[in-house]
């Protein structure tokens, strides 16, 4: 089931930084990473670590922590477990192309003992991350196509978690100062004024009747 091949024909590894197709296992077996991507289109690339690869699906607007929010989850190519350390600029014109954030990253655990990369209609998780705690699913609709939400727990709120904390897990960058510091477009990559941009790298558990909280941390990729 999985195999980098398809992603190794999309890419040419002489002209973008993005690590080659080669197979590897974490310690635990189970990372979690989600990039934030701004190609020609900004979404969220949630990866999960099974069978050697990163599964992945590209979430247009991104995770949601409200469990009534249903987020579109396209499924695309097996990626390699060494992308998730991956932040930095893909070329333009290269496939991708735009810059790359590690907008979350940690562990996860399938909720029932089963095979994560050969799940083909439903696949419930939960995620320990930074930004992102606590019960999920992935729901496929048809095809390539999935759905992604929060199961109601401690960890749910309604606010927006991608807006809540914008930046980098590993450097609190926003996407236009990746942009800036690996050459990239600055422009494209720019989300609003850089002056209001959130620096907070986490959403804390929600106590009961109590907004959503939010804490700082500098955590590096294993
Ligand atoms: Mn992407």
């Amino acid at each position: 089931m999985a195999s980098l091949s398809e992603y190794k024909k999309k890419r040419k590894f002489d002209k973008t930084p993005e690590p080659g197709p080669t197979k590897k296992k974490t310690k635990t077996g189970r990372m979690f990473v989600i990039q934030k991507h701004r190609a020609t289109q900004l979404h969220y690339d949630f990866r999960l670590e099974a069978d050697g690869v990163l599964k992945s699906w590209a979430v247009p607007k991104g995770p949601s922590l409200d469990p009534t929010v249903k987020r579109l989850a396209m499924e695309v190519e097996d990626h390699p477990v060494d992308y998730a350390k991956f932040e930095g600029v893909i070329p333009e014109g290269e496939y991708g192309g735009g810059t790359v954030m590690v907008w979350d990253y940690g562990t996860y655990a399938p909720e029932k003992d089963e095979d994560v990369s050969a799940a083909l209609k439903k696949l419930k998780f939960t995620l320990n991350g930074e930004k992102l705690k606590g019960s999920w699913v992935l729901v496929r609709t048809r095809g390539r196509q999935w759905l992604l939400l929060k199961h109601r727990d401690y960890y749910t709120t309604e606010e927006e978690v991608t807006e809540l904390a914008p930046v980098s897990i590993l450097t609190r960058r926003s996407l236009a100062e990746i942009a800036e510091d690996e050459g990239g477009d600055i422009k494209k990559a720019a989300t609003g004024d850089p002056k209001k941009i959130p620096r907070r790298t986490g959403v804390k558990r929600r106590k009961k009747g109590s907004k959503a909280k939010v804490w700082h941390s500098n955590r590096s990729v294993a």
